[in-house]
């Protein structure tokens, strides 16, 4: 990883800069968390992989 003067660490899904290593580490580690996720519009439910979401369509809304 190259750094010019102190600009900090920069996260390269987003391009936001933090201060530390630590703090891009846990930043990164929303970008995972957030694109294994899967909502249900109807309950507010989570789920990690498309396929639960749609068997928990198909099972609880009918659909
Ligand atoms: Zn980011
Ligand atoms: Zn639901």
């Amino acid at each position: 990883m190259s750094l010019s003067g102190n600009e900090g660490y920069k996260c390269k899904e987003c391009g936001l800069t933090f201060p530390t290593e630590e703090q891009l580490e846990n930043h990164a580690q929303e970008h995972i968390r957030l694109a294994g996720v899967f909502n249900c519009d109807k309950s507010k439910k989570t789920f990690s992989f498309r396929d639960e979401l749609d068997k928990h369509l198909l099972v609880d809304h009918n659909e």
